[in-house]
Order: C-alpha cells, then structure tokens, then sequence
C-alpha cells in the first residue's frame, strides 16, 4: 500500500504538471492562430503554408485538450451514482458519430444494478473513450455493443465494450495505455492511459481480449463498495 500511495501521489503530480503546462501553451498558441489567420486575410501570398500552420496548431491544440483531461482525472469527485445512467448518457452522446459511420450501438444493461461510489464525470470520460475506439475500429455497417452485469455475488461491476473491428496484434496489445502510443493518423494515444488511471482511481481492473482482424473486448470491473 505504501507504494500505491507513491504511485497516486506521482500521478498527481503529473496531472498538476499536465495542467499547468497545458495552461501555459493554451494562450500562445490562442494568439499565434489569431495572427495567421490575420495574414490569410491580407494575402493570398504563402496561403498552403499557412493552412499547414493552422492544421498543426489544431492539432496540438487537440493534444493540450486530452492533457486537461488526464489532468482533471485527478481531482476526484466521488458520490453514489447510477452507472445505468452514465452509460445511457454516454451512448446519447456518441450516437451521431455512431451513425455518420452506420454504426449501431447496442445496449444491454442489467436492472436493478445499485448505485455505485464513484466519479461519475470520470467514468463518464472512460465509456466515452471506448466507445469512441470502438467505433473508431469498426467498419461502416457493424455494430458495436455494450453490456453491463452485476458479478455473481453482487459486488462487482462488469461493464463490457466489443466491436467486432480492426481488432490488435499482440505488438500492438502490449502498448496500449502507454502515452502517446497510437496507430491512428489523428490519434493522441492518451485515450487508454486516462481510462486506466481513471479505474486504478475506482480500484477497478481493465481486462482485453482482441483478435486481429476479428474484434476486442474490454471489461471494466469495479467494485461496488
Ligand atoms: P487513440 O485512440 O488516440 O489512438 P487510445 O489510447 O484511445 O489513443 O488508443 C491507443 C491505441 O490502441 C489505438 O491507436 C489503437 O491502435 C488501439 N486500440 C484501442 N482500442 C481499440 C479497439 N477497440 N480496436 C482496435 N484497436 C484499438
Ligand atoms: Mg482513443
């Protein structure tokens, strides 16, 4: 335990760190877009070079917002909440990118699950990033699903994300949730890595089974006390 404390506290440290350099880059950057933009309006002169500018300043731009995020997860705010309600929310939210895909996202939610003592926002944060990967996965057309079950002796948590995708290779399964690992273009590689400090956070564990070429599943357990 005492090295569990070290480690909270080291990650601590790196999301404060996170957030102020976060906050740091934010400004400048706010600025040195408004100034390019300012010359595009004047000349048509170097134009290519400075859509490249903006591309490359969104994108960090993109980097700096997961970094808040990390940040964020954090400052715990732990109360007794409805899972069945954030996944809902969650699935609401990601629809419309489900569907620009034709994607469906199928539920299955056990009733009578019991409010759990936990950070609902921060769980939140994690469905959103495995939806999103799994939709990200699939192809047009598939689906994607998610349930949620009580453990046999009620107390634990199952929540499950599949798709039947892209799926990893076991090269690729062994850095998943390390920083800025991705194997997308538009990829930040920090999705993983928040959603597992985020459990660690609930004394959660993250399981994954993925075939290349087949599909992944992960399961979130935590537990409900
Ligand atoms: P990002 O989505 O920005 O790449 P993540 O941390 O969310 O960052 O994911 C890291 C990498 O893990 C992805 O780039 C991808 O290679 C792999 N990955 C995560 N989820 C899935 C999935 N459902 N199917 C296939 N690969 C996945
Ligand atoms: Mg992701």
């Amino acid at each position: 335990t005492e090295q569990k404390l070290l480690k909270a506290e080291a990650l601590n440290v790196v999301g404060e760190l996170a957030a102020g350099v976060a906050h740091e880059i934010r400004n400048p950057l706010t600025s040195l877009k408004g100034f390019v933009q300012l010359i595009q309006n004047q000349t048509d002169e170097f134009d290519q070079y400075l859509t490249i500018i903006l591309t490359e300043v969104d994108r960090i731009e993109h980097i700096i917002k997961e970094f808040l995020v990390l940040s964020k997860s954090n400052s715990q705010n732990f109360m007794m909440s409805s899972v069945t309600d954030i996944i809902n929310d969650t699935v609401d939210l990601l629809n419309t990118q489900a569907i620009m895909k034709n994607i469906e996202i199928k539920k299955d939610l056990e009733d009578q699950i019991p409010l759990v003592f936990c950070d609902p926002m921060q769980l939140k944060q994690v469905f959103i990033n495995f939806l999103k990967n799994a939709i990200e996965a699939s192809a047009v057309g598939d689906c994607v699903e998610i349930n949620m079950k009580l453990s046999r002796n009620k107390d634990f948590l199952h929540v499950q994300i599949r798709d039947y995708g892209c799926g990893m290779d076991e090269t690729v399964m062994k850095k998943i949730g390390k920083p800025f690992f991705t194997t997308k273009d538009e990829g930040t590689g920090l999705g993983l890595m928040v959603s597992t400090n985020i459990i660690k956070h609930h004394n959660g564990r993250l399981d994954v089974k993925s075939k290349k070429g087949k599909g992944t599943m992960f399961t979130i357990t935590i537990p409900i006390h």
